[in-house]
């Protein structure tokens, strides 16, 4: 990654304290950086010390390899005031709500770094799911920049929950949107307008509304129709996907990626080098939901009934060091030895990017979506909450890249071990579902090199940020 001539702009960086929101906020600090803006980092203490810690073997961490690049990222520490990654999972409320704590410390910090740093903070980036960042950026007039890290759909729904609310029940039409089930809303929009969760993202969504900048780690090649609508009352920049660069240019080698990992990954790399081709479907859901265990047993019988070989991400629920093989069918681990892999944590984007991976069977996060979507692979969707239902239906109906598992009408239904095997199958040799999905991966090629949407997108923001500060 080259690094243009300095801006003389500081911008700090607040991503919200989960797996999914750090790693695309840490891309888009190195692209910042790229431009020449100084970046202040941010997490909580105990996500900066995995993060530092979890490659510890090498030596080397996100941070300090963006700096052997010659790029201006520090990363600083704020006190642990919201619950970390383990702590979360169905306390969705008590995370939600303790997001807020995180202002004072953030305040704090801007006022440490104006002291000491010979650059003042100029601009505060922060995650739109802190609802109090763009608030405190006008009270300490600063600009603001709104980082969005799911897809446009998802925020131009929320934007027009009115709309969806009006509607409840039938078929949910917002512009620049192809027909919505109720069933496919995100959650929240779900939920009571009593509920914290609700209360906290429609704060997010009235504050968004004064930030200088949106931007999305989504792509016009994807939702051009959606950010066009959109575009008279908000205006989205797309300027993803934000995924390591050696991911999406095949020029730069990807053992010198250095992630944004909460925990050691296992290198499944011997394992996939023996298979042939297309032969093993990736199975990992959410870094943050829990499944029941009778589905996680439907599951491994599922897998196993379809023959197909497998990598399988599977942690014990809250116990991080249990052993997974209670939660599995008896003999599970054993038959399966020969063509199966179960592992706590792994390079995600490695595995999928390995010829020998042909499907990915997912919880359909946006990140996951993009990683699946940035290495052309079809993905069979299982989502289990969060906005997962409509990243599923895009997936699914819209873009025809994958196939659908569960649908958000009955989320209780167990889904059985047979249906299971069947999509499987049907997945790893859908040529159609294949080809589609190899085609958006042209599109994003185009869009993140240099020239492309995406990033004159982050050029035109940067442009404007260097005339607002003048
Ligand atoms: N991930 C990973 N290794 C794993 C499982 C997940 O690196 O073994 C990463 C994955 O690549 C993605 C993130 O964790 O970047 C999960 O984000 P996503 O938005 O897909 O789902 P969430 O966990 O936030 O629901």
């Amino acid at each position: 990654m080259e690094c243009e001539g300095k801006t003389g702009i500081h911008a700090i960086i607040v991503p919200l304290p989960g797996q999914g929101h750090i790693n695309p906020a840490m891309q888009l600090a190195k692209k910042l950086a790229s431009k020449g803006i100084a970046i202040t980092f941010v997490l909580t203490q105990s996500w900066h010390n995995t993060i530092t810690d979890a490659h510890s073997s090498t030596g080397v961490n996100a941070f300090s390899h963006a700096r052997n690049l010659g790029l201006e990222i520090e990363l600083v520490a704020i006190p642990d005031c919201v619950p970390g990654e383990f702590e979360r999972g169905n306390k969705l409320y008590k995370f939600s709500q303790s997001l807020d704590n995180m202002e004072s410390h953030v305040e704090e910090l801007i006022k440490n770094l104006n002291q000491s740093n010979p650059t003042p903070v100029s601009c505060i980036v922060s995650d739109t799911f802190l609802g109090w960042a763009v608030p405190l950026a006008k009270k300490l007039r600063l600009l603001s920049v709104s980082f969005w890290t799911q897809n446009v759909l998802v925020f131009s729904i929320t934007y027009h929950s009115y709309l969806a609310e009006r509607q409840a029940g039938s078929v949910i039409h917002i512009p620049g949107v192809t027909p919505l089930q109720p069933a496919d809303l995100p959650l929240w929009l779900k939920l009571s307008p009593d509920d914290v969760v609700v209360r906290v993202i429609s704060r997010c969504f009235q504050t968004v509304r004064e930030a200088d900048w949106v931007v999305a780690n989504s792509f016009l090649g994807l939702e051009g129709h959606v950010v066009e609508a959109l575009w008279e009352k908000m205006r989205v920049y797309c300027v993803g996907p934000l995924l390591p660069s050696a991911y999406l240019d095949l020029s730069e080698p990807r053992d010198s990626v250095v992630g944004t990992s909460y925990r050691v990954e296992m290198d499944c790399t011997q394992f996939l080098d023996d298979k042939p081709p297309k032969s093993v479907i990736y199975v990992s859901f959410s870094s943050v939901l829990p499944m029941s265990t009778s589905q996680i047993e439907e599951i491994a019988m599922g897998i196993k009934e379809s023959d197909y070989s497998f990598i399988w991400v599977l942690r014990h629920p809250g116990k991080e060091c249990a052993e997974v093989s209670s939660m599995l069918p008896d003999g599970f681990l054993n038959e399966t030895k020969q063509r199966g892999l179960v592992v706590p944590w792994c390079s995600q984007l490695k595995v999928l990017s390995h010829p020998s991976v042909g499907g990915f069977f997912s919880h359909c996060g946006w990140n996951s979506t993009l990683e699946s979507i940035s290495v052309g692979l079809p993905m069979l969707g299982f989502p289990l909450g969060a906005e997962q239902f409509a990243n599923c239906k895009l997936i699914a109906d819209d873009w025809k890249i994958g196939l659908r598992l569960r649908s958000g009408d009955d989320t209780d239904k167990v889904i059985g071990r047979d249906e299971i095997a069947e999509k499987v199958r049907r997945l790893m040799e859908g040529e159609e579902m294949r080809r589609a999905a190899e085609r958006l991966r042209d599109v994003v090629k185009m869009e993140v090199r240099k020239g492309g949407t995406s990033d004159s997108n982050l050029e035109r923001v940067v442009d404007e940020l260097k005339t607002k500060l003048i």
